[in-house]
């Protein structure tokens, strides 16, 4: 595809995020990283979605130094993981991430989890709000957020979050977070958008995906997008990475989409954000 084609959506700060990316979720640090992000970023993908936890940060950076492409020009997020949460470690945590991925700044940085509405919390979001202000994270946001934890964070600091990044997919469609987020400027992105590959099982996406000639990740990718939704599948196989980037040559109808809207059932594949705790000591 055209690679000046891949739209982008404006954050709540002025800044452009690509609204489809790749996400290196259990993608092991060296050669298999590298060569899924070398793969994407030679596609035309401009957004790669790592985190701490991921343990394969090294190897991103790596990958997006050897595709020559210029740094302004791709969109790196990263996470701070549960146990990094307060204000010093959340700042030496991100100085720990931008050393192994050997960049200066990050596009945009993450609160991981919420774990519940606690101080440690907003202690955390004044840390990224500093490391925000020096610009060493262009934007910064949360993850698995919902409006309870955003209230109480916007209530008790400063800069409203640019992103949420949640689990969303035809089975969990998020109807009430997203009009939250619309409501309070707060890009929402989805993880887990293919559910880890389950939507070929999907007797509706199939159809529709024989009809117009796509893939069922393809029809799940572009309802999102069309639900002005930012996408970031995870595929460490080539074709499929193509696959996936390839939804910006056609459009659902409404019909389409409303059928699909009726799919939500609240299935959630990820941990539930109100129990989930890894550390929050
Ligand atoms: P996805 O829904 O992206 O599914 C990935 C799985 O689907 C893989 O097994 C992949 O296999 C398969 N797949 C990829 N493309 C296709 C395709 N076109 N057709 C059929 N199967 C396909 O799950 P993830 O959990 O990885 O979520 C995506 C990203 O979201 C993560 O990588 C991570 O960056 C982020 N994330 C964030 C979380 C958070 O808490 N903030 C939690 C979980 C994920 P193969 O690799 O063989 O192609």
């Amino acid at each position: 595809m055209d690679k000046a084609l891949v739209p982008k959506v404006k954050l709540n700060n002025g800044m452009e995020m690509p609204t489809l990316g790749l996400g290196v979720l259990r993608m092991e640090d060296g050669p298999e990283v590298e060569e899924a992000v070398g793969w994407a970023l030679e596609a035309g993908y401009r957004l790669i979605d790592t985190a701490r936890v991921y343990n394969n940060e090294k190897g991103v950076g790596r990958a997006i130094r050897a595709s020559g492409i210029p740094r302004e020009e791709i969109f790196l997020t990263t996470k701070v993981w549960n146990e990094d949460q307060g204000y010093e470690k959340t700042q030496a945590a991100f100085d720990a991430s931008c050393e192994r991925l050997g960049l200066d700044y990050v596009d945009l940085y993450l609160i991981h989890w919420p774990g519940g509405v606690s101080s440690l919390n907003r202690e955390t979001w004044r840390s990224m709000e500093s490391i925000y202000s020096k610009g060493r994270a262009k934007a910064i946001g949360v993850s698995n957020f919902h409006a309870v934890h955003l209230n109480a964070l916007m209530e008790a600091t400063e800069i409203v979050p640019m992103v949420n990044q949640i689990e969303l997919h035809p089975h969990l469609q998020q109807r009430e977070l997203r009009a939250f987020c619309k409501k309070h400027g707060i890009q929402v992105e989805a993880w887990r958008p293919l559910m880890k590959g389950k939507v070929g099982e999907i007797p509706l996406l199939t159809t529709l995906a024989a009809e117009l000639e796509k893939t069922p990740a393809q029809i799940a990718l572009r309802w999102m997008i069309q639900h002005d939704v930012v996408t970031i599948p995870k595929s460490q196989n080539k074709g499929r990475i193509i696959e996936n980037l390839n939804v910006f040559d056609f459009e659902l109808t409404d019909m389409q989409m409303a059928a699909i809207d009726a799919l939500d059932c609240g299935e959630r594949l990820g941990p539930d954000p109100d129990t989930f705790r890894m550390d929050f000591s």
